[in-house]
Order: structure tokens, then sequence, then C-alpha cells
């Protein structure tokens, strides 16, 4: 059977998107080989489609002929829509009757603001679905060749946000810690001098290993391995900055690790 008839016959029997609705749908880390079928779908039916700014363009070409594309990080020539703004857009599109796709990057619900979206859609009565997408902290790890869970070294992986760790009352970084559990964290690439700060001050070795994963999974994609203490320093040195995915702990070393023993056997690792 052909690939593209195989496709049609997974597909049928998908959930439509009805006139008035509105879907929150995952893109994934970039690669358009990780969007899920089901974004496939929601994104040939849909009318509208408001979008993150860094949705692969081949992605965004997936859509009807007759689709609007929004770009909600530039509307109306503003750097970017005020998240309110996005939300109220949602529920004016739903109102008008439009098959509404809301597409973000990553998974909806991971630290994208996906959950202000759908309580906005919710309060505003506006028949919702939100469908998961491969999230940039574990696409992340696995296109550098870190294995986020490791038998014998972590038991649990924290995800967490470096956005405001500059501000009173952010997260507390030596209780994660003293965890003793590898953390993959987004937009930490602002506060990361701060934050290797107060993990190291919170009792983390400033030995221990870390990476920025900049660009993941697209053609952009660029890895820097460095401990803790240097790595702030080492990424501005490297010109290495957002959108980027920080792991740290010894899970990384498992990187060095896997590449040297696929480099004694060359071609092991298919990229
Ligand atoms: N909902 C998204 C995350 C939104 S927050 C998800 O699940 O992936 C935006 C942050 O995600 C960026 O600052 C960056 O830390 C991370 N990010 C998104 N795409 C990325 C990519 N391709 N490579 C590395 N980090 C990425």
């Amino acid at each position: 059977m052909e690939v593209a008839d195989a496709f049609k016959d997974l597909l049928t029997g998908f959930p439509t998107l009805e006139p008035g609705h509105v879907w929150l749908v995952g893109a994934g880390p970039g690669d358009p080989g990780l969007l899920t079928l089901h974004a496939f779908a929601a994104i040939r039916q849909a009318d509208i489609i408001i979008h993150d700014s860094l949705i692969d363009d081949r992605i965004l070409a997936l859509a009807g002929g007759g689709a609007r594309l929004e770009n909600a990080g530039k509307r109306g020539g503003q750097p970017s829509a005020a998240q309110a703004d996005i939300s109220r857009r949602l529920v004016e599109l739903a109102r008008q009757g439009r098959r509404v796709l809301r597409l973000k990057g990553g998974d909806p619900f991971i630290f994208g603001r996906g959950g202000d979206e759908v309580m906005a859609l919710a309060t505003a009565g506006i028949p919702f679905r939100v469908v998961s997408g491969v999230t940039a902290g574990l696409a992340g790890l696995v296109s550098a060749s870190i294995p986020t869970t490791l038998r014998g070294v972590n038991q649990a992986v924290i995800l967490a946000t470096g956005h405001g760790a500059d501000q009173p009352g952010g997260l507390d970084w030596a209780a994660l810690a003293r965890t003793g559990q590898p953390l993959v964290l987004y937009m930490a690439m602002q506060n990361l001098d701060l934050i290797a700060e107060a993990l190291i001050a919170g009792g983390l070795k400033p030995e221990t290993p870390a990476a920025v994963i900049m660009s993941a999974t697209t053609e952009d994609e660029r890895i820097l391995v460095a401990n803790i203490r240097d790595i702030a320093a080492e990424a501005r040195r490297q010109s290495v900055g957002a959108p980027a995915i920080v792991a740290v702990g010894a899970i990384v070393a498992a990187r060095g690790q896997l590449l040297e023993i696929a480099a004694r056997a060359s071609a092991l690792l298919v990229e």
C-alpha cells in the first residue's frame, strides 16, 4: 500500500473540527516529522490558524488553500501580542463560526500559556479540544543523545522554567538541587548565570555536567556541553542562545559515553 493511502486510512475517523470550535494543538519542537497525526488532521481542517512564531514553514504549508494564517507572535506589527489579546482573538473567531486552530510549539500544556487559553475558552463557553505535542524538553534531550531517564542514575526528571528566576518569589533552586534529580529547563538562557549560581549555592557540585540544546530538532540545532559552573559563560562565548533547552545532571554525562561507543563502531548513531 502506498504511504499516502495508509495515512488516509489512518486519518479516517479522526474528530472533526466544527465551526465555532477551537482546537489547541501542539506542533512539536520544530522537525515536521515530530508532528502528530492529530495535529496534521487539525491543520488540514482549520479555516484559521493562529500560530506561534517558531512553527516551521513546512508545517504551516499543510494548511488548506482557503485557510488564513495569523502569527500570534507578531500580530498587528507588534513584537509580541499580549496573552489576553490572543485569548480574546480565539473567542472572537469562534463566535464568528470559524474552525479555529491555535497551533503552539511543543506541547500546548507545557510552559506556553496553553492553560490560560483553555481557561479563557471555557469561561467564554467555547467548545475546545487540546491535542498534545512533543515537548521541546524531551525531544531536545533525544536529539542531543541524552537519555532523559537512565537506570541507576535518576528516578525522576524535573521540567522547570527559568523565566522569572530573577524575580522575587521564583523557584527554590536549592530545593531542586537537593533532589539530586536532573533538571530540564525551558526559557532559561536569560537567567542561566543566576540559575547556575543558585543551584551551586544549594549544593549542586560545580562539576555537574550540563548541556544547552539550541533550536532542537531543526537544522539550526546546536549542542553545547560544559559543567554547570561554566555553562552560561560558555554559551555566551559560543553564541548559543534561545530558543534552547538546558539539561543539568548526571544523565548529560551519558551522552559522552554513548557518542564515544558509537564513534568506535562508526555509523552506529545514524543522524
Ligand atoms: N510548549 C513548548 C514550550 C513553550 S516555552 C514545548 O512544550 O516545547 C518556550 C521555550 O521552549 C523556549 O524558550 C525554549 O526553552 C523551549 N523551546 C521550544 N522549542 C525549542 C527548540 N526547538 N529547541 C530548544 N528549545 C525549545
